[in-house]
């Protein structure tokens, strides 16, 4: 085998509760995923000297070295697998000596992007899940999937998601999953904004925000009325539910995206939601005619930067054969 492929989906948030912050900085949360029809393509092949290449959407932000997240993958990937160390990446100063790009001996990795960067929809921890695949299987590492899903927690509190896909719920930082019980499938429209939002700097924001609220933080739970309506597969039922408390600190950031999420809600939407830590922002609607008429308010309406209309839930990080590339 000299190369592997895998298309790895986009989450959005259907609830996100937040906790306090825990000594390691990190927050405890209590988050539903859901993964979407949105995605990035990751392909590995062996190489003499290591390397990343990114293409597609906001590939200019993405790191080509050892900052990239698929890179991280396929070097805790080895690591976990015993594998030579000629596969494992040089440390950063070894590989600025190499020159720009060069990072892991063992390794060349294709990113083509499709999800959005910065966005709250994962779209690095998506990268790293597909690379934990890909170099799974280019490699015959042989690493199960519960060994697979060990390596992604400890690289990223999302990447253990966009492995399985589908819809989980996520405790702890994200990383602990239960898979949810849903009927159906939903149909979403996705606006995207200028720019990103780096999710510690939201995080922060709603640190800032509850201080100044006296707010007491009390430990995040799953919303038992979002759990039923998803076990219904009726929209009109999820809508109303959907539910992020960083919402008002990504907004507090872009305040224009309260008015994307008001044109949304006048033009149908079911629901509307900041994804994650934004500023993407997600609306629920009944069916894909309903989309395309959204994606137009939208668009036309001047809120967003763009909008695209997806489906969920999506199947988590998989091979491709090469006929399923797309171009
Ligand atoms: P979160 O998982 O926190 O919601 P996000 O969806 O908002 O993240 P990402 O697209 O995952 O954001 O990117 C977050 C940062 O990670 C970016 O600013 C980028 O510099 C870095 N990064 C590293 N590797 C990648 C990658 N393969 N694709 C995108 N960003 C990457």
């Amino acid at each position: 085998m000299t190369a592997v492929t895998v298309r790895v989906p986009a989450k959005v948030n259907l609830q996100l509760a937040v906790g306090p912050a825990r000594p390691d900085g990190y927050h405890e949360i209590v988050t539903v995923f859901h993964a979407v029809s949105l995605y990035d393509e990751v392909t590995v092949s062996h190489s003499d000297r290591g390397r990343v290449t990114v293409t597609g959407e906001g590939a200019d932000s993405v790191p080509d070295g050892d900052g990239n997240l698929a890179m991280q993958a396929a070097s805790a990937l080895a690591r976990a697998a015993g594998l030579p160390p000629r596969r494992i990446p040089r440390v950063a100063s070894d590989a600025a000596a190499d020159g720009a790009g060069a990072v892991a001996a063992g390794v060349a990795i294709e990113i083509r992007k499709r999800i959005p960067v910065a966005a709250g929809l994962a779209g690095g921890s998506a990268d790293a899940a597909a690379a934990l695949v890909a170099c799974n299987e280019l490699w015959r590492a042989g690493l199960s999937h519960a060994e697979l899903a060990e390596v992604a927690a400890g690289i990223g509190s999302d990447v253990a998601f966009a492995l399985v896909g589908g819809t989980s719920v996520g405790q702890g930082r994200g990383e602990r999953l239960t898979p949810a019980l849903v009927a159906g499938q939903y149909h979403w429209v996705l606006a995207f904004a200028s720019g990103g939002l780096s999710t510690p700097e939201v995080y922060k924001a709603c640190d800032r925000i509850r201080a100044a609220r006296g707010f007491t933080v009390s430990p995040p739970r799953p919303s038992a009325g979002l759990m039923a309506a998803l076990r219904s597969g009726d929209p009109a039922e999820v809508g109303p539910l959907l539910g992020n408390e960083l919402q008002p600190a990504a907004i507090s950031l872009r305040p224009e995206l309260r008015r994307t999420l008001a044109v949304g809600r006048e033009y149908g939407a079911l629901g509307a939601v900041v994804s994650g830590s934004g500023p993407t922002c997600a609306f629920l609607v009944t069916d894909a005619k309903r989309a395309v008429d959204l994606i137009v308010a939208l668009t036309g309406a001047g809120v967003c930067r763009s909008a695209v209309r997806v489906v969920g839930p999506a199947q988590g990080a998989v091979v491709v054969s090469p006929s399923e590339i797309s171009g």
